[in-house]
């Protein structure tokens, strides 16, 4: 039985101050949600302040991005040493990181192994763009991505993986629970292929692109469909709360 995942990307939103009040309004209405996991992934610049406010709490802190070397001279960059004293998960390969930072599938999976290398559960996103979807190229990008990604990468149930059709995220167009579904079975497919059959079934697989507490039940009612990775919605505390509310009571293991 794989443990359903709600995750937040708040990407470049909130301020230190924000970030603590939207933490306090979400601890504040999350009552009953159990049976999934539930993950905050504010700018890095919060994750300290975070970290306290979520001490003794259910709810786990995540990073959006992380460098691929331990330390040294690249300034500005995030280390998974120093991510590891704060996170349980990191978000690797999110779309917006290979669009407007040309993250390609190499400097993905370097990243992929180095946060396993220090105990950072990755959420790596694959998904395909509006142009490969129409030319009816989304198996064959999804599958390279998630091939490429997971390159030389030992075999972990810790693995989560994020489908996210770029022409899904932050539009309001989201896919349907169907095609979902149907791209989610492959990357489980492909990952069992790479890896093996027990593993792919326990890897977890998020469906990810504006993803709200109107149509969250969609997704989760799908068999492969292990949760989502929010972005627009997690900044409302009512909408990410509804969010895990939902698939808590239509989808939690117990
Ligand atoms: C995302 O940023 O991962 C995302 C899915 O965004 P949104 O929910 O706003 O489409």
């Amino acid at each position: 039985m794989r443990k359903p995942l709600i995750a937040g990307n708040w990407k470049m939103n909130t301020t230190v101050d924000e970030a603590k009040k939207l933490v306090s309004a979400i601890l504040n209405d999350l009552d009953n949600a159990d049976g999934v996991e539930k993950v905050l992934c504010p700018p890095f610049i919060s994750l300290s302040s975070i970290k306290e406010l979520l001490e003794g709490t259910v709810v786990k802190l995540g990073a959006q991005n992380m460098y691929f070397e331990d330390k040294g001279a690249y300034t500005g960059e995030i280390s998974p040493i120093m991510l590891s004293e704060l996170c349980d998960y990191v978000i690797l390969g999110h779309s917006e990181r290979r669009q407007y930072f040309s993250e390609t599938d190499q400097a993905v999976n370097k990243k992929v192994k180095k946060a396993f290398e220090y105990s950072l559960k990755p959420i790596f996103c694959v998904g395909e763009s509006l142009a490969d979807n129409e030319a009816g190229r989304t198996e064959q990008v999804i599958t390279t991505q998630v091939r490429a990604g997971l390159e030389g990468v030992s075999p972990s149930p810790e693995m989560v993986i994020a489908y996210e059709p770029v022409w899904a995220i932050g539009t309001g167009k989201a896919a349907t629970g169907k095609q979902a579904n149907a791209t989610i079975s492959l990357i489980r497919r492909t990952i069992a292929d790479l890896w093996n059959g027990g593993t792919a079934q326990e890897v977890r697989i998020l469906y990810g692109g504006s993803v709200t507490s109107g149509n969250i039940a969609e997704f989760i009612a799908e068999a492969d469909i292990d949760g989502a990775l929010v972005g627009g919605a997690s900044l409302k505390s009512s909408e990410f709360v509804s969010i895990i509310r939902q698939t808590s009571s239509l989808k939690a293991t117990r």
